[in-house]
């Protein structure tokens, strides 16, 4: 493995983990930034709780955030408990900005996700991308559950990278060559804790508005948002590296704020 300077105020990167098995890549993160400063952004989908599940093997009490957009379903809350229990963690909570989400709704409407992709857009940098910025404000590496099998926008994701949206942290995906199949018989050996509405027929859970179960055969992600037919129907917490172009979309003027002009995978 061989370590390059990314940028004048960033970690240090190293190359050649893309061959490391998904405990390693967490070592190598873990042994640059230190505990205290890397986490596992949760959504606690079947990918987050196997991230903390190995997190949780290689230091004593992982960081763990989470996103809690006030929309969120009761089975996942749930969850969030079930892992607190099981692992004896905190889990970070950061919620939207008050302020921001009461003009919001005030201005467009409690469900106002449905009238437009610009809305539900605003809706998701209100709750999710601004307060992620918070989040990552206290890191200097972010892990997630993203897999490249998980959708088109997601095919080239690498398992070790500087943040494109966020110069100097690192954005760690150790999972990214892992199956669903794979995800699913880690958890069963493990016994490990999941969310409800997965035997439901719920295979990608986000807010509850926004979330349905899908029909045998569809992709995964086609119950989010499954409204929309043009975009690629993300959160904007991540981004599309396979495009080619950092995919970042301004957010309307009217919910501008320090963290604005973040990947938005609405764009690609
Ligand atoms: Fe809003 Fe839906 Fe996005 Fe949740 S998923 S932040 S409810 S638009």
């Amino acid at each position: 493995m061989t370590v390059e300077r990314v940028s004048a105020e960033g970690a240090s990167i190293p190359t050649g983990t893309e061959d490391l098995e998904a405990s390693e890549v967490l070592r190598v993160a873990v042994g640059a930034l230190g505990a205290d400063r890397l986490a596992i952004a949760s959504s606690f989908g079947p990918e987050d709780i196997v991230l903390i599940d190995l997190l949780a093997g290689i230091v004593p009490k992982p960081r763990v955030f989470t996103l809690d957009t006030g929309r969120l379903p009761q089975e996942t809350y749930d969850l969030m408990d079930g892992v607190r229990r099981r692992f004896g963690i905190e889990i970070e909570v950061f919620f939207p900005d008050a302020a921001r989400v009461e003009t919001m709704v005030r201005t467009k409407g409690l469900n106002l996700f449905y009238a437009s992709v610009e809305n539900r857009r605003e809706c998701c940098h209100v709750r999710k991308v601004e307060p992620l910025g918070r989040a990552l404000a206290t890191l200097d590496g972010w892990v997630t559950g993203l897999r490249r099998e998980q959708s088109p926008t997601r095919a080239a994701v690498p398992k070790l990278e500087e943040d494109p949206a966020r110069p100097g942290v690192w954005k760690v995906a150790p999972l990214a060559d892992w199956s669903g199949d794979a995800v699913w018989s880690w958890i069963r050996e493990r016994d490990l804790p999941y969310n409800a509405l997965h035997d439901r027929g719920y295979p990608s859970i986000g807010c509850a508005p926004c979330t349905r179960a899908v029909e045998p055969g569809e992709d995964e992600r086609a119950g989010r948002w499954w409204w929309e037919s043009e975009g690629d129907r993300e959160c904007g917490i991540h981004f599309d590296p396979r495009s080619g172009r950092m995919v970042r979309t301004r957010v309307p003027a009217a919910v501008a704020g320090p963290f604005d002009e973040r990947s938005s995978d609405g764009a690609a």
